[in-house]
């Protein structure tokens, strides 16, 4: 094993999607357990699995394929659109997607028609967000579409929040989406099994009491993962906030001037940097960049410890006031939120390490 290297705690892990799971269950909800945060690690998908997640959900149709190899029994959601392209490999592979589309719909059909098999979908709703999703007022060129496809079945309807625009759900939107799925149940003569009423940051609904009636779904990642709702800007205070955290080791020690000396030009993001003169001061570069994560997202566990920025292979830390053991060959620990650990998981560089801590 080597470094870097992104370590998780899987008890951590399975304790936070068990008490979301709970949580969600008493109120009504079946919870799809979202992947993507971490590329659909076999470790982490069987938890969420194993945990009493009743559907694996990702937003990208490789991490699916892989989803479909581990678990062949799971119920398997493409979260994104699909692209017209992977249409045929998303019905052979996943169970149903999220479409906001009448031509996503119809091409799904002539595939299945094609194929000789039937594939579910849910419609995205768009309510303020401005990402994905039908805006109310375009549900009957929606249905009418969802009419012709005799191969495609419309099994819910959904929402989603906080991802593009920052808008927070809200008791009142979440009535709007069970409204709109009514008109679409009347216009189709059938039920909609799922309500699904967005992700993480609508679990504040349930703590307050205030989750419609309805809602029968969420799609959870953030809160299994970190235990935070980045879009609530809170920690979850019921759930783990400790599930993972990077390793760096440092490759070099020394003491040098704070502020760059010599003639500016741009740094190699073609930014032009300013920093402050605040004398000599001992630095340390720990062997992890840009190229792996989103340098913003890390916090040191040791709080002394400054991030002053970094390049695509090198984060540079102020260690002047640390206390702990600097030397090069050591391991230095961050902290991570959901922007550090997307791009940890993707890159090959970073080493991912689910463990089972004793106890
Ligand atoms: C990523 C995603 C989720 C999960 O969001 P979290 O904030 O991680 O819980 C849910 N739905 C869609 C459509 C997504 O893309």
């Amino acid at each position: 094993m080597g470094w870097p290297r992104l370590v998780i705690n899987e008890n951590k892990l399975r304790q936070n999607v068990n008490r979301v799971v709970k949580l969600c269950e008493e109120n009504g909800i079946k919870v799809a357990g979202v992947t993507k945060g971490l590329c659909a690690h076999p470790a982490i998908a069987r938890a969420l699995d194993s945990e009493g997640c009743s559907w694996l959900a990702d937003s990208r149709l490789d991490n699916l394929v892989q989803l479909r190899i581990i678990l062949p029994e799971s119920s398997l959601m493409l979260l994104r659109i699909p692209m017209p392209s992977e249409i045929p490999l998303v019905t052979r592979y996943t169970d149903c997607s999220l479409v906001s589309m009448p031509q996503t719909v119809s091409l799904i059909d002539s595939c299945c028609q094609s194929l000789n098999c039937r594939y579910k979908v849910i419609i995205m709703c768009d309510l303020g967000d401005l990402r994905e999703g039908i805006l109310i007022e375009d549900i009957p060129l929606m249905v009418n579409s969802l009419k012709n496809c005799s191969r495609v079945d419309c099994i819910g309807i959904g929402v989603n929040f906080g991802c593009f625009g920052g808008v927070l759900p809200s008791e009142e939107k979440l009535l709007d989406l069970i409204s709109a799925g009514k008109i679409i149940e009347k216009e189709l003569e059938k039920e909609l099994t799922f309500f699904s009423g967005g992700a993480t940051s609508s679990l504040p609904l349930i703590e307050e009491g205030k989750m419609p009636l309805g809602i029968n779904q969420l799609r959870i990642g953030e809160a299994f993962f970190l235990g935070t709702d980045t879009t609530g800007m809170r920690t979850i205070p019921y759930l783990n906030q400790d599930v993972m955290h990077l390793e760096a080791e440092i490759i070099e020690v020394r003491k040098k001037p704070s502020r760059p000396f010599g003639k500016i030009g741009a740094d190699a993001f073609g930014n032009i940097p300013d920093f402050p003169d605040r004398g000599n001061r001992r630095r340390a570069i720990v062997a992890i960049g840009k190229q792996d994560v989103r340098v913003t997202g890390l916090h040191p566990f040791d709080d002394s410890i400054e991030v002053l920025g970094a390049s695509s292979d090198h984060i540079i830390l102020d260690v002047e006031d640390s206390k702990g053991l600097i030397e090069i060959g050591n391991i230095l620990k961050f902290t991570v939120d959901y922007g550090a650990m997307l791009a940890l998981a993707t890159s090959p560089y970073v080493e991912i390490d689910v463990h089972h801590p004793a106890g």
